[in-house]
């Protein structure tokens, strides 16, 4: 199945706005620590119903950004939810960007970096549109740390890379990428029940969900464009 065949069905069962409600929890924080001065360009990778840049656009006073994304069905709904003009949205794969060399300041993306096919060729791809000195700020739920992600595979159709927290930052150097840093964000908003609750449907044990909540959490590895 095409991201756009899975995605666009996400879309049209409004989970779209379910992911950026969870998302929220940690991509906040993320959105937070990125370096974005007043007027500069953001992309969003796989921007999904485009919070991200509706909250850098209010609160860091973003310029002019794109929401990016393979599935058209996402892409109206995201449009749907903002009014603001200055953000455009672009549809197309990761691999091959449809902007400029040199022209974003910053890329932003969660949870949606590793749908990539080529994941390389993506960061080969977000080197060169970012300006020397852009960032790349890359969240992933999905990593091989966090063992209680590793049966998501199972639910899409789509192949997704399972990299560690060394391999993103190797990766990120083979791309040309300087990594400037990388942590796991703690979800500490997500509720888990009190011990008589488990097992649930989702959790065999109350330790198991306080580690993927709120030990692993989100993986964050930042990136920078060299000159
Ligand atoms: N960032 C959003 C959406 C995450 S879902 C959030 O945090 O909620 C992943 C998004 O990436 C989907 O909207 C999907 O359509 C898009 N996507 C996945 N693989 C893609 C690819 N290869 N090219 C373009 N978009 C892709």
């Amino acid at each position: 199945m095409s991201v756009a065949t899975e995605f666009d069905a996400w879309a049209a069962e409004g989970r779209d706005r379910g992911m950026e409600q969870r998302h929220w929890h940690t991509a906040k924080h993320a959105l937070a620590r990125m370096p974005v001065e007043e007027g500069e360009t953001v992309l969003d990778l796989g921007t999904g119903s485009g919070y991200a840049l509706r909250a850098l656009r209010e609160a860091a006073n973003a310029g002019p950004s794109y929401g990016f994304d393979g599935a058209p069905e996402m892409l109206r709904n995201a449009r749907d939810y903002t009014d603001d003009g200055g953000i455009g949205f672009l549809r197309g794969d990761f691999e091959s960007l449809p902007l400029a060399t040199d022209s974003v300041d910053h890329v932003f993306s969660m949870e949606a970096f590793y749908y990539a096919q080529n994941p390389i060729q993506t960061l080969r791809e977000i080197r060169r549109v970012l300006r020397p000195g852009g960032t790349f700020y890359c969240a992933v739920n999905y990593y091989e740390e966090n063992v209680h992600s590793h049966v998501w595979q199972e639910n899409i159709s789509i192949e997704m890379t399972r990299w560690s927290a060394p391999e993103y930052r190797d990766a990120f150097r083979e791309a040309g990428l300087f990594v400037a840093g990388q942590d796991n964000i703690p979800d500490t908003e997500t509720e888990i029940p009190e011990e008589p609750a488990f097992p649930t449907e989702e959790w065999e044990s109350r330790e198991a969900m306080i580690e993927r909540y709120r030990e692993f959490g989100t993986l964050l590895t930042v990136g920078v464009a060299p000159a």
